[in-house]
């Protein structure tokens, strides 16, 4: 499919995250849109509210915003800027295709590194390997810890859910080559898919090559399908796997699963990661240095 790409300079590069619930301040997108064009994606509903392409057009339209390393540098510049955690890659992938010629992704982790500033990441996207000079970098001066989103590695499943992606083992590489750099960086199962990749075999398995790669940590999260990611799942379900179509419709009368069909899900994880041992087993892990003590005047 034709991926247009648009120049676009943005005003702002760091979003207040509404209640920081999810361990973050701020995020940090530097694209719009996500060529990867998994089916399951959650940015499809915001890009239907933003009236860009969405549903089967989805990722077809990537805005680049190229000055967002200098705005970023500009806002964490700033006299009231706190150092709170950012997030990046909430919205798009920061290490689709575009950030090979863009490099933005990598202007911003220096950038964050600079000032100092601590960042997690989240991407599908092995061109991470590249960046692993900067990300060490900035791990000597602020938390800095990566996830590696690797939803299974079923070969019909990733195949048809994930049409741009690169396969799941080349992510495990990429997540070996970091840890072994002593950047700290885990796995996210995510999403988990009813029916198609949440068979206990099929989890194990995830869990186990994390372990291998040498993941420190690992989580996972259920599939949610909120308006506009909603119709094109169920729309791609339908013509892949027509006879999981009355489960979907149960378990999704509303866009996240009730917590009782949730559960089962979080428990085996957690019960894999207890069992196959993932943990932090960095040889030469990168941690901040400590900050400058304040010197006294009073004893
Ligand atoms: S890689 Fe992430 S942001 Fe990109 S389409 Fe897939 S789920 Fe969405």
């Amino acid at each position: 499919m034709r991926v247009e790409y648009r120049e676009e300079p943005c005003k702002t590069a760091l979003s207040r995250s509404p209640s920081g619930r999810f361990g973050f301040a701020w995020s940090l997108n530097p694209y719009t849109g996500c060529a990867h064009r998994c089916t399951f994606c959650y940015v499809r509903g915001f890009e239907r509210r933003a009236d860009r392409p969405s549903g089967e057009a989805y990722g077809t339209s990537i805005w680049v915003k190229t000055n967002v390393v200098a705005v970023l540098r500009r806002e964490l510049g700033r006299a009231s800027w706190k150092r709170e955690v950012v997030a990046i890659g909430t919205a798009t992938d920061p290490y689709q295709p575009a950030e090979g010629r863009y490099r933005l992704t990598r202007g911003c982790i220096e950038a964050l590194g600079a000032a100092p500033t601590p960042f997690n990441l989240i991407t599908r996207g092995p061109l991470i390997v590249r960046d692993i000079d900067v990300l060490a970098a900035a791990a000597a001066r602020a938390e800095v810890s990566v996830s590696v989103s690797i939803g299974t590695l079923d070969r019909d499943a990733w195949r048809t859910t994930e049409p741009a992606t690169a396969p799941p083992h080349q992510r495990l590489r990429a997540v070996r080559a970091l840890v072994d750099a002593g950047i700290r960086c885990g796995v996210s199962i995510a999403p988990i898919l009813p029916g198609l990749t949440d068979a206990p075999a099929q989890l194990e398995a995830v869990v186990r090559a994390a372990r291998d790669a040498g993941a420190t940590h690992l989580w996972c999260a259920p599939l949610n399908l909120r308006p506009g990611t909603r119709e094109h799942f169920l729309e791609q379900l339908a013509r892949d796997w027509p006879e999981q179509l009355p489960r979907y419709a149960a378990l999704y009368e509303r866009p996240y699963l009730a917590p009782g069909d949730a559960a089962p899900m979080f428990d085996a994880v957690q019960a894999l990661r207890d069992a196959v041992g993932i943990a932090d087993r960095r040889e030469r892990p990168i941690v901040p240095a400590p900050a400058p003590r304040q010197l006294t005047l009073f004893g």
